[in-house]
C-alpha cells in the first residue's frame, strides 16, 4: 500500500510539467473539419470491425477466455490497431486509437451518464470503462506515450502505472491466438487460388447519412483490406461473412454465430459522424491541453502552433 502511494506520488511529479500545455485552438476551416470527421469515422469503423472479428475468431477457433467476451474483443481490437499502426515505435500511430477512445467518452457523455441506458449487469463494460481500457493498452504500448499520458484525463496514475504490463500481456494473448491458428505458407500455396474464407457484402445505403458514410467506407477500402489481411494471416476453418447493411436507424454492430456473419450497421458509422460533429462544435481547446493529444494530433486540431504542436512521428 505504502509502495503504491510512493509510485503514485513519483508518477504525479513526473507527469506534472508535461501537462502544462497551453489550452488554445484556432477554429478549423470546413476542409480541415471534413478530414478530421472522416478520420474519426474510419478509425471507429476499424475498431468496430476488429472487435466483431474478435467475436468471430473466439467462436470459430473455440478460444478459451478468462474474462467477459466483450472485454476480450475490445482488447484484441486495440492490440491489433496498436500493431497495425506500429504504435510501439511510432507514437503518432496512436491517433486512431485516441479517436476510438474519444468515441467511448463521447458515448458516455452523450448517452451513458445522461440516460443510464446501459445497466450495470450488461455484458458490455460501461462506455467510460472502455475509454480507460483502450487508453491503458494504447499508451502502455509506448513508453513515451505512457509518460505523457500518466495522470492526465486520459489515464489516471493509479491505472496508468501498470499499463505497460497490461499491454505486454494482451499482446502475448494475441500472439498466442495467431500462433495457434496461423495460415501455414505451404498450405496457402497448396490451396492455390482458393476462395477467401472472409468475405464482404455491402448493401445499398438508405438515406443521406448512411449514403455518406458508405461512400467514405468504400472509397477507403478499409474493410476489404482488413478482411484480406485477416484471411491471409489466419487459417479460418469455416467461411465468415461481413455484411455492411442498413439497420433502420439502429446504431449497432454484432456477430451472429448461427449464420457466422458480422453485421455492421451503416447507421452506426453515421452515428460516429454525428458524435464527431458534436465534439467539433465544443471546440478543441480542452483536447489541446492534453500533452499526448497535443503532440500526436495538435496540428490537425488547430492547437496553438507557437507552442510546438507537431503531429510528430
Ligand atoms: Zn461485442
Amino acid at each position: 500500500m505504502f509502495g503504491q502511494v510512493i509510485r503514485s506520488l513519483l508518477a504525479f511529479c513526473l507527469a506534472l510539467p508535461l501537462a502544462a500545455v497551453p489550452a488554445s485552438a484556432r477554429p478549423l476551416d470546413k476542409d480541415e473539419l471534413d478530414i478530421l470527421r472522416t478520420e474519426y469515422v474510419l478509425a471507429n469503423a476499424e475498431f468496430t470491425l476488429l472487435h466483431e472479428f474478435g467475436h468471430a475468431a473466439f467462436d470459430v477457433f473455440d478460444v478459451p477466455l478468462f474474462s467477459r467476451e466483450e472485454e476480450a474483443a475490445d482488447t484484441l481490437a486495440t492490440v491489433l490497431m496498436v500493431l497495425n499502426y506500429d504504435v510501439q515505435s511510432r507514437p503518432s500511430g496512436v491517433d486512431r486509437l485516441l479517436m476510438v477512445s474519444a468515441e467511448w467518452h463521447q458515448e458516455w457523455e452523450a448517452r451513458g451518464r445522461a440516460t443510464e441506458l446501459k445497466p450495470y449487469w450488461d455484458e458490455h463494460p460501461l462506455s467510460i470503462v472502455r475509454f480507460y481500457n483502450i487508453n491503458c493498452l494504447a499508451m502502455g504500448a509506448n513508453q513515451d506515450l505512457l509518460s505523457l499520458s500518466l495522470d492526465t484525463k486520459l489515464l489516471p496514475v493509479e491505472r496508468g502505472w501498470f499499463c505497460d504490463r497490461e499491454f505486454a500481456r494482451a499482446k502475448r494473448a494475441v500472439e498466442w491466438l495467431y500462433s495457434q491458428h496461423r495460415r501455414a505458407p505451404e498450405v496457402a500455396k497448396r490451396r492455390g487460388a482458393r476462395l477467401p474464407m472472409l468475405s464482404m457484402q455491402y448493401d445499398k445505403p438508405v438515406g443521406p447519412d448512411n449514403r455518406h458514410v458508405y461512400e467514405i467506407l468504400r472509397r477507403s477500402r478499409l474493410f476489404d483490406r482488413i478482411a484480406d489481411r485477416l484471411d491471409g494471416l489466419m487459417d479460418w476453418p469455416v467461411p465468415v461473412k461481413v455484411s455492411v447493411t442498413n439497420c433502420g436507424g439502429s446504431p449497432d454492430a454484432f456477430y451472429k454465430s448461427q449464420v457466422r456473419t458480422i453485421f455492421i450497421c451503416l447507421d452506426l458509422l453515421a452515428d460516429f459522424g454525428r458524435l464527431a460533429d458534436r465534439r467539433a462544435a465544443e471546440g478543441f481547446a480542452e483536447l489541446c491541453a492534453n500533452p499526448v493529444i497535443f503532440r500526436v494530433m495538435g496540428r490537425r486540431l488547430g492547437c496553438d502552433s507557437d507552442s510546438g504542436a507537431n503531429d510528430s512521428p
